[in-house]
């Protein structure tokens, strides 16, 4: 049975017109849902008892579990039990501009990034829109305050889940939902070029990022096999067509592996590749873990500089959670 939580305002609104109901109803429910934070079907008032009742026969109202809670400076790590016992994390960061929460898109990820610990376990199956919003809701009345900024970048690859992530995005977005402003929302990927293109058609505003980490197609598919499917030239061809279509400007994320996409050269190679694009680079320090080799640059700074020199827009990100493994990359969809 699907989860209340699960259906955007769309597919509510159809449900109630299939059921000879008026489609505000819906919008009702949302007002339950996201407003009232009402978590029992017998409490929303305003419908017949009737109409409880036929939504209680199709749909419930299951909520995931917080299992347990880390905090390190201005971040705090969510370990997730969901209803079939599987875990993921998502976690909380404090910004100066607001309150931004990285929520998981899978249990586990195929992706087999050769330098991320979230793919070590496989794809045991994609969250549903609910197991995604209920994220952000547990956290929201955890801190009894409202998140402000969401990306989808923790564990799992969220167009490998497309369907269910877009459909979560439409329900945070909403104004009766939990009113997160579109440009407040970013997708990561590793390049899923149908995806990238579908995505280019969404009537959304949302923030598209690419894990690119490599500036040729020799150090990108030794480090993401991915690339092997969909190539540097398919994804640079998709991100064109998206930014025509969009005219939104597309973050790439490049993490900084010593001596292996470190050197100058690359940066040469990478200002080439995007010369000229609506792009800005986000350089991520990598965060190191005790199952994986890769370490950490110490060449940002001048990787940073190179690329500036090169006219292209870089920033590095923020380090945050390292202390208690909620960075980028050390989430994991394991209980221990
Ligand atoms: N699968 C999506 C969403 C994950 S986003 C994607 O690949 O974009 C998480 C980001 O952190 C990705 O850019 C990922 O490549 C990067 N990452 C993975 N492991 C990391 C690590 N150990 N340190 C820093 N960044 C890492």
């Amino acid at each position: 049975m699907k989860n209340l939580i699960s259906l955007n305002m769309e597919q509510l609104e159809d449900y109630f017109l299939k059921l000879g109901e008026k489609k505000y109803k819906a919008t009702q429910i949302f007002e339950w849902l996201y407003i009232h934070k009402e978590k029992d079907i017998d409490h929303f008032t305003n419908l017949k008892k009737d109409l409880r009742d036929t939504l209680k026969k199709d749909f419930n109202l299951d909520f995931i579990k917080i299992k347990r809670k880390e905090e390190g400076p201005l971040v705090k790590k969510y370990l997730f039990e969901l209803k079939d016992g599987n875990y993921v994390e998502a976690v909380l960061m404090e910004h100066d501009y607001g309150k931004s929460v990285c929520v998981s898109s899978e249990v586990g990820c195929n992706m087999g990034c050769k330098f991320c610990e979230s793919g070590r376990l496989k794809k045991v199956r994609g969250l549903e829109a609910y197991e995604m919003v209920e994220q952000i809701l547990l956290i929201e009345e955890d801190i009894k305050d409202k998140i402000n900024n969401v990306v989808v970048m923790g564990i799992g690859e969220p167009f490998d889940n497309y369907d269910n992530v877009i459909n979560f995005i439409k329900i945070i977005n909403h104004p009766k939902g939990l009113g997160i402003g579109s440009r407040h929302i970013t997708v990561s990927t590793c390049g899923l070029v149908p995806k990238i293109l579908e995505f280019s058609n969404l009537p959304l505003q949302v923030n598209l990022a690419i894990s690119l980490h490599a500036p040729n197609d020799v150090i990108r598919s030794q480090i993401m096999p991915i690339n092997k499917v969909y190539n540097i030239s398919q994804l640079m061809g998709s991100l064109r067509k998206y930014i025509l279509k969009t005219n939104r400007r597309v973050t790439i994320e490049y993490v900084m592996l010593k001596e292996v996409n470190d050197s100058l050269e690359c940066a040469h190679e990478l200002a080439n590749l995007l010369k000229g694009m609506n792009v800005y680079v986000n350089l991520i320090p990598y965060n190191e873990t005790n199952n994986l080799d890769f370490k950490k640059s110490e060449r940002i700074k001048e990787f940073k500089e190179e690329l500036s020199k090169q006219k292209i827009n870089v920033t590095v990100r923020k380090e945050f959670g390292d202390s208690i493994s909620a960075a980028c990359g050390q989430l994991r969809s394991k209980e221990v």
